[in-house]
């Protein structure tokens, strides 16, 4: 049976149920630490993938995971993020969605450190323009050959610690960051108990 595609639609349903979950502090700290875990991806598209996959450490395209001499284990999804499509005057039209597409940075964390191939992503602004591309986590995939990081056989487990790649570097997402998220929240949603636990998260510390 052929999977549903998913679409930036499913995508932003993930993210708002989970928002809309967090009514406590502990479970935006929780998120947060979580967030500033995972690498160079926008706010949005590491609340969107830890809304898929709460464990997400290290992510990466399936073609940046094999140049690491990893592969996708059988059966692994893909976890979709959002790129946003952008033409030269700014406006999203379909005609130059195949040509620019302002991708996320898709190489494994520790290359991140240098500046991407491809440019950021443009800031989101809704559905139109949107398109997804896939992602997995280091713990989707397995060692194929030795790993570079750690030096372990292929057949080896790595180094604990090394899972592979090296970390990811250190950006935090700001307090105004999540704010912004939680305002987008659905017409009728009562935010008032996200906002409070929010709010108490990001002045506590
Ligand atoms: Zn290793």
């Amino acid at each position: 049976m052929a999977r549903a595609r998913i679409t930036p639609a499913h995508l932003t349903a993930h993210l708002q149920r989970l928002l809309c979950s967090l009514a406590t502090p502990r479970q935006w700290e929780d998120l947060i630490t979580a967030a500033d875990r995972i690498g160079r991806y926008s706010p949005r598209n590491r609340a969107i993938i830890l809304a898929q996959y709460p464990n997400a450490t290290s992510l990466a395209g399936s073609s940046a995971w094999a140049g690491y001499g990893r592969r996708i284990i059988g059966g692994q999804r893909g976890l979709g993020v959002l790129a946003v499509t952008r033409s030269p005057g700014g406006a999203h039209t379909r005609a130059d969605h195949e040509q620019d597409v302002f991708a996320p940075d898709l190489r494994p964390p520790h290359e991140q450190d240098t500046p991407a191939h491809h440019p950021e992503p443009a800031p989101y602004r809704g559905e139109s323009g949107a398109t997804v591309v896939k992602v997995w986590d280091v713990t989707q995939t397995a060692k194929v050959t030795d790993c570079a990081a750690c030096g372990r056989a292929a057949e080896a487990p790595c180094a604990p610690g090394c899972g592979g790649i090296p970390g990811a570097p250190a950006e935090s997402v700001t307090p105004a960051q999540w704010w912004q998220l939680v305002q987008e929240l659905p017409e009728g949603f009562d935010p008032e108990p996200v906002w409070a636990a929010l709010n108490e998260v990001v002045f506590l510390v």
